[in-house]
Formats: C-alpha cells, structure tokens, sequence
C-alpha cells in the first residue's frame, strides 16, 4: 500500500504581520516547514508532495528539499488562492497513492505517534482526521456576534492534521466539491473532512491528537 503525505505550504499567512509567509519563519533553529517534512520523511510514508506558492518551487528545493536531505520529496507543486485549491492540486500531483495524509506545513510539532495512528486507522475507517476535544467552551454566534446555542463540550473537538484518507474517496470529494464550487456552491470548507462530509456518504472518524499539534497562525504562537 502506497501512502503519500500532502504538505501544504501555499499560504500566505496574513494572521501572522509578516512579509515572509509563516511556513518560511524560523523556530527552533529551523524553519517552520522543515519540521513538518523532517516529521513525515522519518515517517513511514512513502512518499511527499509539496504544495507551495508560484515561483516559491526552487527555494523550497534549495532550502528544504536539499539542506534537510528530504528524500521522499516526489513533487513540488503549486498551490491556488484558498487551502482547498492547494489540496486539490496536491491530490492531483499523486501517482498511484492508496492513502494520503494531508498536513498543514504550519504544524511544526506533529509527532511521530499522531502520523502511525493517522497510517494505521485509515485501513480500518477510510477517513480519520486527527482532533483534540476542546477545552474552551464552545458558542455557536450570529453574524451580529450574539450567541445562539451552546453545543455539549465534550462533543466538541477542534481539528488538527494529518487528516488521513483512502487516495480514491479523497480525490472523489475533492472532484465534486471544486465542481460544485464552479457551478455556484456558496460553502468555503476549511478542512478536507468537511468535503467528505458535505459530498461523500461516508463518516469520517475521530482519532487522537495532541494539544502541542497546534498550527502556527499568530505571531504569540511563536513563544
Ligand atoms: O491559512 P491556514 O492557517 O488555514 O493554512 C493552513 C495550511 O494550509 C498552511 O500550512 C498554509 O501554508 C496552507 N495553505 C495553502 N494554500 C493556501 C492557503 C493555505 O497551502 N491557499
């Protein structure tokens, strides 16, 4: 069975006030995305595609690619204006992937443990997105910011990647929700299961994540 980990590193991380988008910055001694593709390629994937900006793709096999020695680099591809354009590209990019393992490249600290369970699980359930319950209490609001309901906090779960699935359900739902999007649909999704809930039957399973699997998005997540 063929596995390959999508990178995502196309953004261009307005959230942060930074000229250089976030992937890029520096923590720890290396820079964001190089943690998230050292994490994969001593992994047991097979393979990794890299989704970056146009005209980024000969800095990321310069910088990356190269100086970190990621060998399971089997494409560097160019991502589009919103996270799912890029996904979908990166799904495009795979040759003959059973499973993919879709990660934001802005989630430096994905362990070891968190990528074998997203590999194990998605035999058994086809679909599984890493996730941690939420310890906020969580509000559903208006559009004038006035809460409307207050769902059961131990129900309530905040997701993270990897989000794992069977290569061929995936590109299905990626196929129909681009379409869709083409012909008028209205709903921006902001993760890759909500594509398979919106335009899959198929449920996609919980598996557990860890509260250091966080993504970088302002500059105090830097600290
Ligand atoms: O913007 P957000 O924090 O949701 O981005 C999550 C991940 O998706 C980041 O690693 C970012 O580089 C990537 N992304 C992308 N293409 C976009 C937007 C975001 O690859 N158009």
């Amino acid at each position: 069975m063929k596995y390959t980990a999508v990178v995502l590193a196309g953004g261009a991380g307005k959230r942060m006030n930074s000229d250089v988008p976030k992937q890029y910055l520096e923590l720890n001694g290396k820079p964001i995305l190089a943690h998230s593709l050292i994490a994969f390629q001593n992994s047991d994937v097979d393979d990794i595609i890299v989704v970056c900006k146009a005209g980024d793709e000969d800095y990321i096999r310069r910088e990356y690619v190269e100086k970190y020695n990621i060998n399971k680099v089997s494409a560097i591809c160019v991502g589009g204006k919103e996270r799912y354009n890029s996904v979908y590209n990166g799904l495009k990019a795979c040759v003959d992937s059973d499973y993919v393992l879709i990660h934001d490249g802005a989630r430096p600290y994905v362990s070891k443990d968190i990528i074998k369970r997203n590999m194990e699980e998605v035999v058994k359930y086809h679909a599984v997105v890493t996730a941690v319950v939420a310890t906020d209490t969580i509000k559903i609001a208006d559009e004038d910011g006035f809460v409307v309901t207050t769902p059961i906090r131990k129900n309530c779960y905040a997701m993270q990647t990897p989000q794992t699935f069977e290569y061929k359900l995936i590109f299905e739902a990626y196929d129909k929700y681009i379409n869709a999007l083409e012909s008028g649909e209205k709903i921006q999704v902001t993760d890759d299961a909500q594509v398979m809930e919106l335009y899959m039957n198929k449920r996609v399973k919980l598996i557990e994540g860890e509260y250091t699997n966080i993504k970088i998005t302002n500059p105090s997540d830097m600290r």
